[in-house]
């Protein structure tokens, strides 16, 4: 018996809502549904991973293994995880329940750890392991399979250069912020929200993940390298993006929020003396008192990316 977890496309319409997993029974004689909000929960005796793979309307589906909330420790080892060196425990969590869900993740990663004695890496792992809890019922998988069809029309952001850095991408997000970019960072935000979000802002959304990428109801940008430097110029040259150094000093790398130029005097204290003796030019962040100046951090962002630069 294979079980199955569907993910949906949010769209809020109660006639979709109803709709998919009848049309779903009738593509897989025999099988059992059970819905859950945004969900769909497959059993069936078969594979049914080639008919799920060409079904219209899911955003992602994962062959999953159902538990009880005390059998979720149990159920993460029969996990095969032999070829991967690091990994990630994502939990989420429907209803109320005695512990947080970083506490779940913290815990199944230790069980994972000590019977694969893998290193946890939370933005480039190897294998996610996928924990889904919902009341007392729990759902555990470690692959994610796009779906085929992204209904909806993404908006035209031709010449934009506003983005959305998935969770995943918190370096390359600092890295644009500190090239001018206006770049909003999603942290634990549903794909769902983080596309809404992006449109409603008309921001370009970044990102490493792969379900996410083929999203066609947003604008989104499928970044391929790991080190930072070449995902900024990966972005700049995809989106033919010039840069000049008048954009130094705009944005807070950590917050995205404006800077403003502030008078050498007035940061007499507040940054190291070595880099108030040789800067005249400083910029400050109001919202998070950060004060920034063109020190070796800048000068390696921008050696990195000497041939872009306009000048
Ligand atoms: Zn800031």
């Amino acid at each position: 018996v294979n079980h199955y977890l569907l993910r949906f496309i949010e769209t809020g319409r109660d006639v979709q809502r109803k709709k998919q997993p009848r049309d779903l029974a009738s593509q897989l004689p025999g099988a059992r549904l059970e819905a859950f909000p945004g969900r769909l929960l497959v059993t069936s005796d078969g594979d049914a991973l080639p008919i799920l793979s060409s079904l219209h309307g899911l955003s992602s589906f994962s062959p999953c293994i159902p538990c009880a909330i005390q059998d979720l420790e149990t159920a993460v080892l029969t996990l095969d995880l032999s070829g991967a060196r690091s990994f990630a425990v994502k939990v989420k969590r429907f209803g109320e329940h005695p512990f947080s869900s970083l506490e779940m993740a913290r815990r199944l990663a230790a069980v994972l750890i000590s019977r694969w004695h893998l290193r946890v890496d939370l933005v480039t792992p190897d294998v996610v392991v996928g924990v889904e809890i919902r009341d007392q019922r729990a759902w555990v998988f470690d692959r994610v399979y796009a779906g085929v069809d992204r209904r909806g029309t993404p908006p035209d952001l031709s010449g934009t250069s506003r983005f959305y850095a998935d969770q995943m991408l918190g370096r390359l997000a600092a890295w644009l912020r500190m090239l001018g970019y206006d770049t909003a960072y999603a942290w634990d935000i549903p794909d769902s929200e983080l596309v809404r979000r992006a449109n409603a802002e008309g921001r370009i959304v970044l990102t490493r993940d792969r379900p996410l990428s083929k999203n066609r109801a947003a604008h989104v940008f499928y970044v391929e390298a790991r080190r930072v430097e070449q995902q900024v110029r990966e972005v700049m040259i995809a989106l033919d993006l010039r840069f000049s150094r008048s954009q130094l000093f705009q944005r807070c790398a950590v917050c995205n929020a404006p800077l403003h130029s502030v008078d050498k005097a007035a940061v007499a204290g507040r940054v190291p003396p070595s880099a108030y003796a040789i800067h005249d030019r400083f910029a400050e962040c109001k919202r998070c008192d950060k004060i920034y100046w063109a020190g070796g951090h800048y000068r390696r962002v921008l050696a990195a990316l000497s041939d872009l630069i306009t000048e």
